[in-house]
Order: structure tokens, then C-alpha cells, then sequence
């Protein structure tokens, strides 16, 4: 157990190291910012969107590694599906953060993202890994109405 929680904590401070995607969007279809007052976190999320397909995704943002690390896991995580696809695993985020009721097969869909898990331990943390993917839940929404 130890190990597996070595492993997720390096994938965070490598991803808030070297964040994937991390730079602002020439007209993107839509964009969001999220602010975490609790830990001083910011995001903007860029959407770029053909039809309903998420051709690009990228983010600007500054904040403590588990911000920066989820943002940079989102955008690897949700680029090239479809909205409906995306709004899906933003829930299944969700849950991962908050409760242990994923199957193993689910968790192994989830790649990389499970890192995220690690923060169930710090309740105080998990806003910081929601923070991303609130951001692109409004961003979405934005072209949803
Ligand atoms: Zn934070």
C-alpha cells in the first residue's frame, strides 16, 4: 500500500512539474476560471470544440501541486472525447475523490487519474483536485445553452 501511494503521490509532483497543456488558447470555444479561496488555487480551462468532439483542451493556472497536477491530468484525460464523454468521467472524478466505490475495472479505465485518489486522505485537498474539472464542467456548460 505504501508503494501504490509512492507511486500516485510522484505521478502528482511530476505532472505539477511538468504540467501537460499549460498554456492559454488562441479562440477557444469556450473557457472557465475556478478559484480555490481555501488554498490560493486559480485555473482557466480552454475548450476547443468541433461539433461536440473536444479537439483541444489546455489550462493557465497557479496553485499548490494537487491543482496544477489535476488540471494537467484532466486535459490528457478528457482531450478527444465527447462532451457527454467527458461530463462522464468528470463524475467518475468526482467519486474517486469522495469514495471507495469504484470498481477495479473502473479504476483501471482511469489511468494515471488515480493518482487523484490520494487525496481522499485530506479532506481539506480534495477542492484543490476538483478545482480543474469544476472549471471544465462551466466551461462546457457555457456552450450547452
Ligand atoms: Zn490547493
Amino acid at each position: 500500500m505504501d508503494s501504490l501511494k509512492e507511486l500516485y503521490q510522484e505521478i502528482i509532483l511530476e505532472h505539477n512539474k511538468h504540467p501537460r497543456n499549460a498554456h492559454k488558447m488562441e479562440c477557444p470555444t469556450c473557457s472557465a476560471e475556478g478559484v480555490n479561496p481555501l488554498c490560493g488555487d486559480e485555473v482557466i480551462v480552454f475548450v476547443k470544440l468541433d461539433g461536440d468532439t473536444i479537439t483541444d483542451v489546455s489550462f493557465l493556472g497557479q496553485g499548490c501541486a494537487i491543482s496544477q497536477a489535476s488540471a494537467s491530468l484532466m486535459t490528457l484525460a478528457i482531450k478527444g472525447k465527447t462532451i457527454e464523454e467527458a461530463q462522464k468521467q468528470t463524475s467518475i472524478v468526482f467519486e474517486l475523490l469522495t469514495n471507495d466505490i469504484l470498481s477495479p475495472s473502473e479504476l483501471d479505465k482511469l489511468g494515471d487519474l488515480v493518482a487523484l485518489s490520494g487525496v481522499r486522505q485530506f479532506p481539506a485537498r480534495i477542492k484543490c483536485a476538483t478545482l480543474a474539472w469544476h472549471s471544465l464542467e462551466s466551461a462546457l456548460r457555457k456552450v450547452l445553452v
